[in-house]
């Protein structure tokens, strides 16, 4: 098949695709066998046309796909695609860019320059601070606790990217208890191990206590990293950036924010205040590929302290022209973790000026709205009860069963709202109760969602209900 005939055709399956998700059902079709059953088989010693290959790859992955890009999937935290980031991202697949220094692509460095300005701006971080776009918020909390690790063992005299950790000083990691697992992996990552985290108190909804916070400085100074939430993953509670920063700083520690999705409160001016404060953190995590609605592989990183930053992840290489203030040359494995890599700028910039700023806040704000207004018509039904309603986009519900055993009924209707597939939500564990989360981060998602939503809901709650 000639090129142009098969990316018109894929072209073409792809709009398609996005126009069938708001009436397709979101749950998978085909169970892991019968997908190895038909993709599988020996390795092929023989060349298949290109044509066929993608006809057939269409055909037998499509029912084995969780339709996440639906404007009724509630499920995690899981953004779907603007149509501007979906191009962009095509291109980038097409010109095949190696984005790891200025010289492999002049546009693809200049492009991800012009992104972090836009994103610090957005979120009303210094203007100063360093940035770098990558995979995703995991390697954002690698690459802003390097820096952080980078600067609190040169603040003792001990070279870290030369001396590494295995007879290092202790560092300590200061932490409320509901820290996203992708914070305690990135600390395994550095070598500093889960050992150095030390749990501060919250409040009911996952808040630090300031008081808590000032209590662990007690005793002698001990390099410290304090990671504060922006967006609780479940109840989507802020920590108090003013006060705990204020505290962390007295101290000489490195503040470090996992903004995963709850950064982009920021955007929105009805919710800024939520994160009053958070710029005077010292490195801020955060994603593309959820609320900003760009494809998967997108992490961005911010650091305060731009020389720890860069100390902690530069590397030279002969054959490419350094960076430096006096070329003006940005090479991002200067700032990020990966030396040969996709150009993932193309789409984070194309999201941002198909919306611009005003379109993000509503976006975000939108957001919020549906996830308030879904949550309180979740919890008007009959047998349910609402155990958070949204700060942001977060809301949580549980499903009371008729003989007590909340946990396994919330279970079985979740289970039976999946199977049913008009829209789709996952179950938690939250403060000792099996829950359901209500998550909306999908650009195209309104409140016209919540009536066929709260329908589907309503039918397998009362089946379950008079079948328990
Ligand atoms: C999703 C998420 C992460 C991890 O982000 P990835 O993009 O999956 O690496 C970290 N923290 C929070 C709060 C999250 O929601």
């Amino acid at each position: 098949m000639k090129i142009k005939s098969l990316l018109t055709t894929t072209a073409h399956r792809s709009a398609s695709y996005l126009e069938s998700l708001p009436a397709r059902c979101i749950s998978p079709s085909s169970t892991r066998e019968q997908l190895l059953d038909s993709l599988g088989g020996p390795l092929p010693e023989q060349a298949t046309d290109a044509g066929v290959v993608i006809d057939d790859l269409c055909q037998k992955v499509t029912p084995g796909l969780l339709h996440t890009s639906s404007p009724r999937f509630f499920g995690w935290v899981i953004g779907g695609t603007l149509p501007a980031a979906i191009a962009a991202d095509a291109l980038t697949t097409t010109w095949d860019q190696n984005a790891g220094a200025h010289d492999c692509s002049p546009s693809a460095a200049v492009i991800e320059e012009i992104c972090g300005q836009w994103l610090k701006e957005l979120f009303g971080l210094p203007k100063n601070a360093s940035f770098a776009l990558v995979s995703g918020c995991q390697m954002a909390h690698v690459t802003g606790l390097a820096a952080a690790r980078f600067r609190l063992y040169q603040r003792i005299g001990w070279d870290i990217g030369k001396k590494g950790l295995a007879s290092a000083p202790q560092i300590r990691v200061l932490s409320s208890e509901n820290h996203h697992e992708t914070f305690s992996r990135a600390l395994r990552l550095l070598g500093l191990g889960t050992d150095c985290i030390q749990i501060v108190a919250s409040d009911d909804a996952g808040k630090m206590a300031p008081d808590a916070l000032r209590a662990c400085f007690e005793g002698p100074p001990v390099p410290t990293i304090v990671c504060l939430q922006a967006g609780d993953l479940n109840t989507g509670t802020f920590d108090p950036f003013e006060e705990a920063c204020a505290i962390a700083h007295e101290h000489d520690a490195w503040v470090h924010v996992d903004g995963a999705f709850g950064l982009w409160a920021q955007v929105s001016p009805k919710h800024a205040h939520l994160s009053a404060g958070i710029h005077l953190a010292d490195s801020w995590a955060t994603d593309g590929h959820k609320w900003l609605n760009v494809p998967y592989g997108s992490g961005y990183v911010f650091v305060a302290d731009r020389e720890a930053h860069r100390a902690s992840m530069t590397m030279a290489a002969s054959y490419v022209a350094q960076s430096g203030e006096e070329n003006q040359v940005r090479n991002q494995f200067d700032w990020g973790p990966e030396w040969s890599r996709r150009a993932r700028g193309f789409p984070t910039y194309a999201a941002i000026r198909s919306l611009g700023r005003s379109g993000i806040s509503e976006m975000i704000a939108r957001c919020c709205e549906v996830a308030d207004a879904l949550t309180t018509a979740i919890g008007s039904l009959p047998h349910v009860e609402i155990i958070s309603q949204p700060t942001i986009n977060q809301g949580l519900v549980r499903f009371l069963s008729p003989q007590g055993d909340h946990d396994a009924f919330t279970d079985k209707v979740i289970e039976g709202i999946v199977t049913e597939g008009s829209a789709w939500f996952g179950g938690v564990h939250w403060h000792g109760k099996r829950v359901m989360r209500i998550s909306v981060c999908n650009w195209r998602t309104t409140l016209e969602d919540i009536p066929p939503t709260v329908a589907a809901i309503a039918g397998v709650l009362k089946h379950a209900y008079e079948n328990h």
